[in-house]
């Protein structure tokens, strides 16, 4: 009996490996414009004809290669990137296995010209299926051309496998996205069929993104920023009111490589909950930068995905840096008023030098008044001059309210839970307790910003023993405690309260220190928040007006007036709706 076991020729080997790394045009796509990056291109042109079938072309300005190394580049294993197994963990650069190109060249006709810049002339290499077919010396520029013909031509079944140009394309555009969000450093151009589809010039990442989803998108995105000892995190987010029923735009970068996190990804969900209607995915693009050492990339054949060292930190810092950034922006403009953008401005006053909140305070200023706005009051004014501003057709009957327009209460409370008032074009309902909760939440994050507060004497001083764990709690929080308006004596483990804000009831003074002692001291897991903010936001929950309160006309009226002097006044400090509103369309809906 002869033997059965053969080593299969070279060129099969390779056509088989060939097929676990190239699946599809966009593959090529993907991994040459991988290696224009890694060799520090700062200029990268990407063509492509009939969706990559006939032709896949990268024209690169980088480092180049030597005629040796430019030979070596296509054998199975050959990499400059990597030289022992440790330095996989300390990996910056995008390839490392040294398969790409030998895989490409096993599957399609390849023409590789490269130049280095200590080189007059550049080396030029065809190849065909493995084979080299011919070596040249070309003149031409410093660094890289590489043009792929005739994919999967020694494959049949893969070619015929093929999805339609516009599927191929499109799976084109996502490797092309990916690549040229992640470098929004380097300049990118992309043609089909001669025609340019994108040109995307070096510069900031939004400019990038905008590049990419077209001029309509730059309204649309919200910053987010963070930095903790594990991760840094950057980048935007989608305003929940534009995000889409498909999950097209969904980017995750690690260290400048997109990678596919349903991990992270669930964190976002978690951070938009509440905040999207069924059906609807949020759209992020979220760039994190952690020590190479505490992730591997390596898991993968393509690469796509990585795993963390301190997944769940990362996990909880994803997280409410998003939840964050979506509190702190106005992100829905449901009124129907143009917003100013002026007032997307953030109140992580720890961050930045202190300076006075921007709430203007228009002491003659009416809600009731008639008629024009005398000053640069903010826009809400208009939500009062509500009814008569009402396009009315003119031969309409105008039936008159019970009451002149100017002396009607144009608020009621429902259900002891929510105020009900109007718009210029809608009704608007607000929920009294988020409402106030926002409120509460500016002004106590307005006295640690401006170090001024307004303080009440209490008339009974409460007194409290602590447990030393309660004591380091307190001492953590106690210069935010004096600079909100709390004015307390220690002496050992013995606390005396003589003093709160104003903005807090004295009957909720013990409430307020339990919550604060629950609070616990700034850890990890709440790293992405000051401790500021914070404590604005439990005195915030403790303060605020529950529902189930009756409140006074007065008192109604006054709720909804600070709540639209708010910087933010959709979303509750706990990213909840604080109102919502039906305009006539939505009314007209219900009628039908
Ligand atoms: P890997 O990127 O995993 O190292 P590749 O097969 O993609 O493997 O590339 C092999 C080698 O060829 C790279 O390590 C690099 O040294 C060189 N190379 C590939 N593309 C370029 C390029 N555009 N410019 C300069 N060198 C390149
Ligand atoms: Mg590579």
């Amino acid at each position: 009996m002869t033997n059965k076991i053969q080593l299969l020729p070279d060129h099969v080997a390779n056509q088989i490996a060939a097929g676990e790394v190239i699946q599809r045009p966009a593959s090529v796509v993907k991994e040459l414009l991988e290696n224009a990056i890694d060799a520090q291109a700062t200029h990268i042109q990407l063509h492509i004809k009939e969706a990559g079938k006939t032709l896949i072309q990268v024209i690169d300005n980088g480092t180049g290669m030597l005629t040796t190394d430019l030979r070596l580049a296509f054998e199975r294993h050959a990499t400059s990137k990597i030289r022992k197994a440790e330095d996989l963990f300390q990996l910056s650069s995008k390839g490392f296995r040294g398969e790409a190109l030998a895989s490409i060249a096993a599957i399609a006709h390849v023409d590789a010209i490269s130049r280095t810049a200590e080189d007059e002339l550049a080396s030029q290499l065809i190849i065909e299926g493995s084979k080299v077919m011919r070596q040249n010396v070309v003149t031409s520029p410093v660094g890289t051309t590489f043009t792929i013909k005739n994919l999967f031509f020694n494959i049949p079944a893969r070619r015929n496998f093929l999805k339609s140009n516009t599927v191929e394309l499109r799976h084109i555009f996502d490797e092309f996205h990916r690549v040229a969000l992640a470098h929004p450093e380097v300049e990118f151009k992309m043609t089909h069929n001669g025609d340019e589809v994108f040109h995307l010039p070096k510069g900031p990442l939004q400019k990038r993104i905008v590049g990419i989803l077209g001029a309509k998108a730059a309204e649309k995105l919200v910053p987010i920023k963070e930095e903790t000892s594990i991760v840094k995190v950057g980048g935007f987010i989608i305003k929940p009111a534009f995000a889409k029923k498909t999950r097209g735009q969904q980017y995750f970068f690690v260290n400048n490589r997109f990678v596919k996190s349903p991990y992270l990804h669930h964190a976002l969900l978690g951070a938009f909950e509440g905040l999207l209607q069924a059906d609807y995915h949020p759209g992020y693009f979220i760039y994190l930068e952690v020590d190479p050492q505490a992730i591997d990339i390596n898991i993968h054949p393509t690469k796509t995905e990585v795993k963390f060292e301190d997944e769940q930190s990362i996990y909880a810092v994803v997280k409410s840096t998003v939840k964050h950034a979506l509190g702190m922006f106005q992100i829905a403009p449901v009124l129907d008023f143009d917003r100013d953008t002026s007032l997307d401005v953030s109140y992580d006053t720890h961050k930045q030098p202190a300076k006075m909140p921007s709430i203007e305070v228009d002491a003659s200023f009416n809600p009731f008044r008639e008629g024009k706005k005398t000053t640069a009051a903010p826009q809400w004014e208009s939500l009062y001059s509500a009814v008569e501003a009402t396009s009315l057709p003119d031969d309409a009957v105008q039936v008159p309210l019970n009451m002149p327009a100017q002396a009607a209460p144009k608020v009621f409370q429902l259900m002891q839970k929510f105020i009900v008032s109007s718009t210029r074009s809608a009704l608007l309902i607000v929920h009294q307790q988020r409402a106030h909760q926002r409120v509460l939440y500016e002004r106590f994050l307005e006295c640690t910003a401006t170090q001024q507060s307004s303080s009440q004497q209490l008339l009974f001083h409460l007194q409290m023993e602590l447990t030393p764990e309660q004591k380091a709690v307190y001492d953590t929080y106690e210069p935010i405690l004096k600079t909100m308006g709390f004015d307390v004596t220690v002496t050992d483990l013995a606390v005396e309260v003589k003093g709160i804000p104003v903005l807090c009831e004295q009957t909720e003074v013990r409430s307020i220190f339990e919550a604060i002692f629950e609070l616990g001291a700034p850890e990890a897991e709440h790293a992405s928040f000051s401790p500021s903010d914070r404590m604005a936001k439990t005195l915030a929950r403790v303060s605020s007006i529950k529902s189930g309160t009756v409140l006074s006309i007065q008192e109604q009226q006054a709720l909804v007036d600070d709540l639209f002097s708010c910087k933010e006044s959709t979303l509750s400090p706990f990213n909840q709706q604080i109102f919502i509103t039906l305009n006539q369309q939505e009314l007209d809906l219900k009628f039908n």
